[in-house]
């Protein structure tokens, strides 16, 4: 069956597709979105119970301003929706050794405090203190800051696919994109898998992690790596509630560990962690959490949260980033194929940007000016920045 008639042509419906439909809507154009559903996909990168939203970005101001703006939008939506999907309950950043200039956590509280923002620095016996789940001693250094949190994220995306289908965003689930169409050589819309075809002056490509399967030129900048995410049921579920725990990231960049207060719904404590990962197919290999990966959980649980050491794990999943080898999106023209942008990338993060993501996204789209953009365009990485290291955006 032939579709036509649309300005902009989604494809993928994650936090990415999701958003920009609803800010190019809202500009005025005609929007289809395809995606192989069931929506939200249960695989994307997207759809979890929830994810960390945070200002702090190390000494990069650019994320910082981001994700200021993000955190206004934020709670704009929570005053507008019925039920609250972000969880302002803050974030806890702590590390074994006193933070020291050039670390992510030393760089991030001196940003915050020079724009501005009021943190809370602790010490061994304040975070014990404050904060009794953690282990008295561990961690000797860090901060809480009250601004952040986490969103319900799988929530946020179909909560903004309903307010899309109410603005007329026609959403096609059970579409996968195999192709694109193309006539004198511009990209005019895509062929499905499924048979279908959906014609677009323009298409959009938010495939996430899959983005390398239509478009392999990008496989010299992207990687699909898969990361363990556990949910484990606490003995003594009050410790791992707000005030008393908040979203936290424990040494992050030495150890990848971060995680979330208990679950409102589901009444589960998630932790997770990004590192290196496995390097992993988005569609080809099976996403299996492995025993070595348990184990790691369990030493550190012992050395960070004790009541949790035996906690029954309930859940686990491995979740597959496609990041961009610079860990930074990558949002533009495709500079060989005209009528086609990708919006993808960098996505060990970009969850907590959903509410300015759409403007950026929408922006390129339309070639309009954008303070932010230039960091995302269409760009060449060298090898350097494939170096197998644990990720500096962790979360
Ligand atoms: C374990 C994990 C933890 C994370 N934690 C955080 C965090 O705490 N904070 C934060 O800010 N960010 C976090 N992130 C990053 C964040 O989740 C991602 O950056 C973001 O969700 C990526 O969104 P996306 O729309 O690009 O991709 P996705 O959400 O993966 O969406 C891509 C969509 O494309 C669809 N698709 C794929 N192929 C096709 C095709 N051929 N045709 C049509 N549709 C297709 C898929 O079905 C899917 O719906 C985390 C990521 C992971 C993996």
């Amino acid at each position: 069956m032939d579709h036509s008639g649309f300005d902009v042509l989604i494809v993928g419906a994650g936090i990415f597709g999701t958003s920009a439909a609803l800010e190019l809507r809202q500009r005025g154009f005609k929007i289809g979105v395809i995606d192989p559903g069931p929506l939200p996909h249960p695989l994307a990168e997207s759809t979890d119970i929830n994810k960390v939203i945070r200002l702090e970005y190390g000494s990069d101001e650019q994320y910082m301003a981001m994700a200021e703006a993000s955190l206004t939008g934020w709670r704009q939506w929570n005053a507008a929706w019925d039920e609250p999907l972000f969880h302002e309950d803050g974030v806890t950043m702590v590390t074994h050794q006193p933070m020291t200039p050039g670390g992510f956590e030393y760089e991030s509280y001196q940003l915050a405090l020079k724009r501005g923002h009021q943190l809370e620095r602790l010490n061994a016996d304040e975070l014990s203190r404050r904060f009794p789940a953690w282990k008295a001693g561990t961690y000797v250094d860090g901060f809480y800051d009250r601004e952040g949190g986490y969103a319900e994220s799988g929530r946020t995306v179909e909560k903004l696919i309903a307010l899309g289908k109410q603005q007329n965003i026609n959403y096609h689930e059970h579409q996968t994109a195999a192709k694109f169409i193309e006539e004198s050589r511009r990209v005019v819309g895509v062929e499905t898998r499924e048979g279908d075809r959906f014609y677009a002056d323009v298409v959009l490509l938010c495939t996430g992690t899959w983005a390398t399967i239509l478009l392999p030129e990008l496989s010299a900048v992207m990687k699909s790596t898969g990361q363990p995410v556990f949910h484990l049921r606490p003995a003594q579920p009050e410790l791992f509630q707000p005030p008393q725990f908040s979203t936290f990231t424990a040494d992050v960049s030495a150890t990848g560990w971060y995680g979330f207060p208990l679950h409102p719904h589901a009444g589960v404590f998630k932790i997770a962690n990004h590192g290196i990962g496995q390097r992993l197919h988005p569609e080809k290999d099976e996403r299996i959490v492995k025993p070595e990966d348990e184990q790691k959980l369990r030493a550190m649980l012992a050395d960070t949260f004790p009541s949790l050491v035996d906690a029954p794990i309930v859940y686990t999943r491995v979740c597959v980033y496609g990041d961009t080898l610079d860990e930074h999106f990558w949002i533009d023209h495709h500079p060989e194929r005209s009528g086609l942008v990708v919006a993808t990338g960098g996505s060990g993060h970009a969850f907590k940007f959903a509410p300015v993501l759409g403007s950026l996204i929408a922006d390129a789209v339309e070639g309009k000016a954008n303070e932010w953009l230039a960091k995302f365009r269409w760009r060449t990485l060298g090898v350097s920045a494939a170096g197998e290291e644990a990720s500096r955006h962790h979360g």
